[in-house]
Parts: C-alpha cells; sequence; structure tokens
C-alpha cells in the first residue's frame, strides 16, 4: 500500500513532469527549415480555423466543393492578390495553381514552350537548375549558356549571352541548396525570362514583366506542400504543335481559371492568407526591408566569427537560404545541440552538401535570427 507521504510525492512529481512537458512545447521555435517552412502564425490561426468552420458555413474547408461560391472567391482572392503584388495585368498574365510540385514545371515549361527542334537557354546554378536541365533536353534543344559547376555552384554566373534562335531563358532565381541568389536580373534581350522562384517568391519587389513565365512550389515561401503557383504570359502558350495531355497544357487551366480539375483547394487557401499578410505588411518592398535587415544580421555575425565560414561567394549570397560551414567541423553536432537548446531548429544543410543552412524566408522575425546569431557568439566564445 502506498503510505501518505509517498502518495503525495509521487503526485507531486507527475505535476512537475507535466509542467516539464508543457515548458518544453512551449518553448518558442525557431524554424529555420528550408521547405516546407514558417509560415506567419496568423496564417497558421486563421488556416486551423477554417478546418474547424469556414467562413460560418459550419462546415470545414476541407469538406466543400472546390465549386461553391466560398471557395471560389478565395481563388479568385489568390489570384488578384498574385497579380497585385507582381504589379502584373489580368489581360497579360495568368495565375494557375497546380499540382505535381515545381518539380513538374522543370518539364511543363519545355513540353508548353519549346517546340521539337528549337532551342532554349538554361543557366546552370545547381542542383534544381540541372534537373530542369535534364527534363528539358526530352523536349528540344538545351544550351546551358552558363554554369557555376565548376566552383561547386557557389556563384552565379554572369555576363553570359543568349543566343538568337533561344524560346526563352531560365533561371533559379534562389538556390536554395547552395545558398546563392541573383541580386539582379540577367539582361536577355527579347527572349523572355522563365524563372524558378521556389524559395524566394515574393521575397523583394522585381520588374515581373521581365518574366515569360515564372513558378514557385508553395512549401518555402507561401504556403503548405501541395501546390505551385505558375504565373504565365498568355501570349507565349499555344504555340508548340505537339500533343500535350489535357492536363499539362497550360491552355487548358488558363481556359478554366485553374479549376480544370478539382484544385488543391486547402493549399491554395493557406496561400491566399499568406498573401493578404504579405500585402498588409506593406507589399514586396516591405518583405525586402525584413529580408534585408535579417541578412544583414546574420551574415555580419558570419563574417565576425572566427568559427564559421560562409559557402557561397559574398556578392551573390542568399537572403533566403545562409549557407554555413564550422571551421571545426568536429564541433557540428555541439553547434546542433546548442542551437536546438535555444530553440533554434532546421539547420541542417542539404544532405547532398552538409555543413548548415539557416533559411530566413519572408515570415521568419528578425527576433529569431537574433537569437541564432546569440547562440553563434556564445559558442564561438566557448570554443575560442
Ligand atoms: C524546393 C525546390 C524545388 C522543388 O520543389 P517541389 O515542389 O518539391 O517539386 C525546385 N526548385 C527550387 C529552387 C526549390 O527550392
Amino acid at each position: 500500500m502506498i503510505s501518505f507521504p509517498l502518495f503525495l510525492h509521487l503526485t507531486h512529481l507527475s505535476t512537475l513532469v507535466y509542467i516539464f512537458h508543457i515548458k518544453q512545447s512551449e518553448m518558442k521555435k525557431h524554424n529555420f527549415s528550408a521547405g516546407p517552412a514558417i509560415l506567419p502564425q496568423e496564417v497558421f490561426a486563421q488556416a486551423a480555423s477554417a478546418i474547424r468552420d469556414f467562413e460560418g458555413m459550419g462546415l470545414s474547408i476541407l469538406e466543400i466543393s472546390h465549386r461553391s461560391k466560398e471557395f471560389t472567391a478565395v481563388m479568385e482572392e489568390a489570384q488578384a492578390l498574385v497579380l497585385e503584388l507582381a504589379n502584373l495585368d489580368a489581360d497579360d498574365y495568368a495565375v494557375l495553381f497546380l499540382g505535381g510540385g515545381a518539380s513538374s514545371q522543370f518539364f511543363m515549361v519545355p513540353m508548353n514552350l519549346m517546340d521539337e527542334g528549337q532551342s532554349a537557354a538554361y543557366i546552370n546554378t545547381g542542383a534544381w537548375a540541372t534537373k530542369a536541365i535534364k527534363e528539358a533536353k526530352l523536349f528540344g534543344h538545351v544550351s546551358v549558356v552558363a554554369s557555376s559547376e565548376d566552383d561547386a555552384f557557389t556563384y552565379i554566373p554572369k555576363g553570359w549571352s543568349v543566343p538568337t534562335d533561344a524560346r526563352y531563358v531560365h533561371i533559379t532565381t534562389n538556390n536554395t541548396i547552395r545558398g546563392t541568389q541573383y541580386h539582379a536580373l540577367p539582361d536577355t534581350g527579347d527572349a523572355p525570362l522563365v524563372a524558378d522562384m521556389s524559395s524566394d517568391i515574393f521575397s523583394r519587389p522585381l520588374d515581373f514583366s521581365r518574366f515569360g513565365l515564372f513558378y514557385a512550389g508553395a512549401q518555402k515561401n507561401l504556403g503548405p506542400a501541395g501546390v505551385t503557383l505558375v504565373v504565365v504570359r498568355k501570349d507565349l502558350v499555344g504555340q508548340v504543335r505537339r500533343q500535350l495531355p489535357t492536363m499539362l497544357n497550360y491552355q487548358t487551366h488558363i481556359d478554366k481559371g485553374s479549376m480544370f480539375n478539382t484544385p488543391p483547394v486547402f493549399p491554395i487557401y493557406t496561400l491566399m492568407l499568406t498573401l493578404r499578410w504579405i500585402k498588409s505588411q506593406g507589399g514586396l518592398t516591405a518583405m525586402e526591408v525584413r529580408n534585408r535587415e535579417k541578412a544583414t544580421l546574420f551574415y555580419s555575425e558570419l563574417d565576425r566569427n572566427p568559427l564559421f565560414r560562409g559557402t557561397a561567394v559574398a556578392e551573390d549570397r542568399s537572403w533566403m537560404n545562409a549557407t554555413f560551414v564550422l571551421e571545426r567541423p568536429e564541433l557540428e553536432q555541439a553547434f546542433l545541440q546548442a542551437c536546438e537548446a535555444a530553440g533554434c531548429v532546421g539547420l541542417k544543410g542539404h544532405r547532398s552538401v552538409g555543413g548548415f543552412r539557416a533559411s530566413m524566408y519572408n515570415a521568419m522575425e528578425l527576433e529569431s535570427v537574433q537569437t541564432l546569431v546569440d547562440v553563434m557568439r556564445d559558442f564561438a566564445e566557448k570554443h575560442a
């Protein structure tokens, strides 16, 4: 039989364990994950509430028709916000929300924009660009006009020129794995730019009218995994003679307002909430200010701290994904533990390159970057 004092002791202990668990799960997490990634807290809250009851319908957003007036309004608002943020006109550009990830755009782009016997120019700045090039070769002639593969994709090649017969020029505006980013758009003359913007979409103002097409998997800067944003200049579509499967033809989705089949309803809703958030913060100009501030804070510490070294060339460093290594690799585990203890998670570099990567997408607060910088500073002092 349990004596009274021991019983008291046990309940006391379980209370302590309980409190400790709450403390653990309530400790603020700073999510530096490269993707799926952080979104604004208010977007999480609104999305969660729509799962229980969408717009007071007494129904979850997960169970309503994609053709209901409530979801149609979401789709229209999402499309309008994309055009508004990009400062593009609905007469010229179509906004599509497709399945298949950014990876499916690697083949849909050449399939729709380059006929057999025609050619397109690609810039190879890393693993994602390499995959896009591989797929494009299935549909026409691909000329890789510049590549930074010679130096482990640590820089953005510049000063290249576009072959006159290129139907389009494909770039990857931000290289998620190696941590490089175009800080100025290349001049491609008359050839339309096509860009994989998966990891820096809407992180800064750009002249979006320079693009014939841009696409982004939502899970880095816009929403949950499951939807890919494609914005395409309508006059570029429908120019190839090859037979296209209905679902892989941009024209199908343009004609049906991205509702040819059931679109990814919940990811589109969440993405729309993120676009509203971007707009409420002051649009892309405000995103640029915010992202510049975070990147400056992080990179100044990186350059000052003797224990760490950045892996990308300084002028091409990404504001979204900062890649770095420890000068003493034997300390890697200890550093990750120190990060974890401060609530900083998702910092392990991509499995193909190792080291560390701090992803600082739009939704990340300056305070989170400050927390990481403090950990790096303390860690270097401890291991000096
Ligand atoms: C993550 C990523 C992709 C792949 O996106 P999926 O939606 O997983 O296919 C492609 N390009 C870039 C630049 C990325 O960061």
